[in-house]
């Protein structure tokens, strides 16, 4: 560590120089060409309607600070999934809330758990917080509980587990999530990221609301960015231990929501139908696109949300980053995942049917 009189101007904390930023998804097509953008697991339906109205009708008090405590929209959740709304936290996406919860349980020299193609998030939150990432491997692209508690040290403060997880689409079973919480020491926060659970239709899968309720180490994250539609207003929110609740609310910005996010987030978690619209859409063509794509000759790991990983080989002029710079001269933006250790795969969004039919259109065209 450089002492203080050599330093030439201002220098950020240790471990902050350590972080590559995260990349959002591409979202520009070539001139004349339409964009299908598939690379941020955005919803191909929107937003409700009802959110939009509720949205425009905030456009007339913008002068007004807004409800610093979100509670209209922390009762409408409460009221949707049976929840205490003092335990539940908003903040602008469930990102601000996996940092928030970063920052108020890990510290310099503590360690922060995630498993090998695990989020990216959490990887930026553990850095930006001056703690240590520490990764578990996967088996076959799926969380693999033991592997994660093998990695539990005397220093560990935080365990992510996103289930599903992005990209890879897979999850791991409620028995398993709660194999993992049994192994942890109780002072140890296990974080649920859980912002694919409305897509999931699995009888052994839960986002793990339970968990949340009976435990005092476990925080449950979602999203309004996928099912429902509203990535761009930045709309998160957390179910959590009223210990962590109080502590969140300690560090947050005082008016972290904005006042248009909480009423369209309220109107949209009320639009049932909206939403089994969209999971009935995202499953029709998510299977027919895994079928489909793999009878071209490739391989789509089984997913559980509203995105699929496509693997390539690695022989010349059929790798996933050719494969990437041949769609996109189509206006069709998948993402690449080099950066979470897949440099031979690509993640696409379960888009429009025209979008879908001109992905797999497209790949077999890549593949003659
Ligand atoms: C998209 C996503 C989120 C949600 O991010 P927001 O900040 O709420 O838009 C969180 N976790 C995972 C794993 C995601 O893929």
């Amino acid at each position: 560590m450089d002492s203080v009189k050599d330093l030439t101007r201002p220098a950020p904390r240790a471990g902050v120089l350590a972080i590559e930023a995260y990349v959002p998804g591409k979202s520009a097509a070539p001139a004349g060409v339409k964009l299908h953008k598939l690379s941020s697991n955005e919803t191909p339906l929107g937003a409700s309607p009802r959110a939009i109205a509720a949205f425009q009708a905030a456009a007339n008090s913008l002068e007004f600070y807004p409800d610093g405590t979100a509670s209209a929209l922390r009762e409408a959740i409460a009221r949707r999934y049976g929840l205490d709304a003092a335990r539940i936290v908003c903040g602008a996406g469930s990102d601000e809330l996996l940092n928030l919860i970063t920052h108020a349980y890990l510290g310099p020299s503590d360690e922060g758990l995630y498993s090998e193609h695990g989020f990216l998030v959490y990887k930026i939150a553990i850095l930006a917080a001056g703690g240590t990432p520490v990764v578990a491997k996967e088996k076959n692209y799926t969380t693999d509980v033991d592997a994660l508690l093998a990695k539990v040290s005397a220093r560990t403060k935080l365990v992510f587990l996103a289930n599903p997880n992005n990209p890879t689409g897979t999850y791991i079973p409620f028995e398993e999530v709660k194999r993992l919480h049994a192994g942890l020491p109780p002072h140890v926060l296990l974080v649920l990221d859980a912002a694919y659970a409305e897509y999931v239709r699995r009888n052994d899968y839960s986002a793990g609301i339970e968990l949340v309720a009976t435990s005092d180490n476990v925080v449950m994250t979602r999203t309004f960015s996928k099912i429902h539609g509203l990535a761009n207003l930045r709309v998160g929110w957390a179910y959590m231990p009223a210990n962590v609740a109080d502590a969140l609310n300690r560090i947050r910005g005082p008016f972290n929501m904005n006042g248009p996010a909480i009423a369209a987030g309220a109107a949209a978690i009320a639009d049932q139908a909206h939403m089994d619209a969209a999971v009935a859409h995202n499953e029709h063509w998510r299977d027919w696109l895994s079928a489909e794509i793999g009878k071209l000759g490739l391989s789509v790991t089984p997913s559980v949300g509203n995105f699929i990983l496509i693997h390539f080989p690695k022989e010349a002029g059929r790798t996933a980053r050719e494969a990437d710079a041949f769609l996109s001269a189509r206006g069709l933006i998948l993402r690449a995942v080099a950066g979470y250790g897949l440099p031979d795969a690509l993640r696409m969004t379960v888009g429009s049917e025209e979008a879908n039919r001109l992905v797999v259109q497209a790949l077999r065209d890549f593949l003659k």
